[in-house]
Parts: C-alpha cells; sequence; structure tokens
C-alpha cells in the first residue's frame, strides 16, 4: 500500500459508507470523519488532505454546509471536494457544483469510477499545488522569492499595526561576493548563494517567520512578533552559522564566506513596510562600513 499517492478526508455519518470508501480507496492515506463538524476540523488540521468526499446527508451539519465553511476559509478554500450522495437530483447535484465541489458522485457508485475519479482530481490538485509553490521559489536556493516575500511583509505588516504587536526585519548581504564570483566563478556563487539561503532558513525557528531572497546575494528575513533585541539575536545566530558553514572565499585576504546584517524594527512613526525596509538597509550600510562580518 503507498500512501504517498495523496490524503483523502471521506466525511460520512454511516460507518458502512465509510468503510467501503476506505476498502475502495486504499491505495491512498484517508482520514475519516463522521460528522460535518468533524470534517470541518480535519480540513483544516495542520496537514490538511488533498480531497474531501463528502457526504450530504448528517445529522448536524450537513455537506451543504461543511463546503460553504470550507469554500470560505483561505485555509481550506483550495482543497478540492467531491460530493458523495444518494441525493443525486439534477438540482441537487447543480447546487452542489455552484457551491464549488469538484465533481458529484450518487451512490451506490462503482468503485471502479470513484477510483478513477479521485485519481483525475488529485493529480490537478498536485499540479496545482507545485505551480503555487513554484510561483514562491526562488529556483536556485529553494528558499522564498521576492514576490512571496512582499506579500508577507505587507501582510505582516498589516497585523502588526493593527494589532500594535511587534515586528522585525533582517537585510542579510553576503560579504565580498563579487570577488567570489570573479575569482572561482558563478557556478561556486550559485553554490554559496544556495548553502547561505539554506542555513539562513535553518536559523529560524519559528513557524511565521520566513527567509526570502530579495535579489542577487541579499536576502531578507521577516520576523512578526518580534521585537529589535530578539531580531539582533537572531540576526547574530545567521551570521554565526553562516561563518561556521566554512565556505572557502577565493580571495587570500579573505578566505571564508560571510555575511552582514541589518536590522529593524516596527516603531509608531512608520506607517507603511517601506519604511522598515529603508531601516534595515540603513543599517546594514553601517554593517559593511565597520567592516563586514557583523550585525547593526
Ligand atoms: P559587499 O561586501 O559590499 O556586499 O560587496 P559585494 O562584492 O558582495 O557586493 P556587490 O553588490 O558589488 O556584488 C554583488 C555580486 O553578486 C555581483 C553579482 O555578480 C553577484 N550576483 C548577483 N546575483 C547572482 C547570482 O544569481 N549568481 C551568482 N553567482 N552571482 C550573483
Ligand atoms: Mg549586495
Ligand atoms: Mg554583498
Amino acid at each position: 500500500m503507498s500512501l504517498n499517492k495523496g490524503r483523502i478526508l471521506i466525511a460520512d455519518d454511516e460507518m458502512v459508507n465509510i468503510k467501503v470508501l476506505v476498502a475502495t480507496l486504499s491505495d491512498y492515506e484517508t482520514v475519516i470523519a463522521k460528522t460535518g463538524e468533524h470534517a470541518v476540523i480535519k480540513a483544516q488540521a495542520s496537514q490538511p488532505p488533498d480531497l474531501i468526499l463528502l457526504d450530504i446527508n448528517m445529522p448536524g451539519m450537513d455537506g451543504y454546509e461543511v463546503c460553504r465553511i470550507l469554500k470560505n476559509n483561505p485555509a481550506s478554500c483550495s482543497i478540492p471536494i467531491i460530493f458523495i450522495t444518494v441525493q443525486a437530483s439534477v438540482e441537487d447535484e447543480t447546487k452542489g457544483l455552484e457551491m464549488g465541489a469538484v465533481d458529484y458522485i450518487s451512490k451506490p457508485f462503482s468503485p471502479g469510477i470513484v477510483r478513477a475519479r479521485v485519481a483525475n482530481h488529485i493529480e490537478l490538485k498536485q499540479q496545482r499545488d507545485l505551480l503555487e509553490k513554484l510561483n514562491v521559489t526562488d529556483p536556485l536556493t529553494k528558499i522564498a522569492n521576492r514576490r512571496r516575500m512582499d506579500d508577507y511583509l505587507m501582510t505582516s505588516f498589516a497585523q502588526a499595526k493593527r494589532s500594535k504587536s511587534d515586528m522585525s526585519l533582517l537585510m542579510v548581504d553576503i560579504d565580498n561576493f563579487k570577488p567570489l564570483n570573479d575569482l572561482a566563478g558563478h557556478g561556486y556563487g550559485d553554490e554559496c548563494l544556495y548553502q547561505v539561503a539554506q542555513a539562513i532558513e535553518q536559523s529560524l525557528s519559528r513557524p511565521n517567520d520566513l527567509a526570502a531572497r530579495f535579489g542577487g546575494e541579499e536576502f531578507c528575513v521577516i520576523l512578526p512578533a518580534t521585537e529589535l533585541k530578539c531580531a539582533r539575536e537572531i540576526a547574530e545566530e545567521v551570521r554565526k552559522n553562516i561563518e561556521s558553514l566554512q565556505l572557502h572565499h577565493p580571495d587570500e585576504n579573505i578566505e571564508r564566506v560571510t555575511v552582514s546584517i541589518g536590522c529593524s524594527a516596527i516603531d509608531d512613526s512608520m506607517s507603511e513596510a517601506i519604511a522598515l525596509f529603508k531601516q534595515a538597509d540603513e543599517k546594514l550600510y553601517e554593517a559593511k562600513e565597520i567592516g563586514r562580518n557583523c550585525v547593526v
């Protein structure tokens, strides 16, 4: 049995129906919910399903209501839903599809048809997820790209302003990267960019922290709910972790790849995210001025 083909949430109030579907879909990892309320919780859990097979007639919250709730929440709106039900009038099917379901299967069903439709929708979902990931990932370093960074900076800044909470930003720039490229070639330069980006990302521990490639050999770290003192400690950790990679620098006077980091934190005078950004950039400039491989 292969479980990495995808994860399916089966929501039905009748155990016998669940058992038949679980057996029919034994190639997949299946998660079950016996009420609409549980279906919503499991669909929005930290490991969401790739597809939901949803019964319409359930006591309490019915399938239509589950569908409406999931489609109205950004965390679950992209999970495809297939209604699977005895209620198979044209009106019911139309209503289900209009609510955002991708398909409608009537009971009693043919196991072969269920497997084929499930396979199609899971494949489409996984292709969509891959495209979404590529859209926000920097191809060279495999961390978030500039597009993702801009979006996240705007959202986090607005959130911090609304809730009057802390937020910090780090600008990380590789020291003496031009001579590294010139002396060792772009292939080695690219490898260093990848190693440095990965080390930055691995230095972060909170789920809301984001490391992104800003451009060239510059990176940005967004730290929601983090005050300046704590941001500087994280920056120092990033700096040390990169120094410990001991990446060779081809200039004999430099020896090792290092970074300089500028830190800034939100304050009352800042009305736009760009201010946070400009301040971190100024601090980065200071770090370069005082000799590189340091945090300001
Ligand atoms: P400083 O210590 O002041 O930051 O100096 P620096 O040499 O690192 O800074 P500078 O901005 O002069 O050089 C950045 C270099 O980064 C220039 C460019 O060739 C290189 N670079 C930018 N993007 C890439 C990339 O995708 N791959 C590689 N290999 N090099 C890149
Ligand atoms: Mg630079
Ligand atoms: Mg540089």
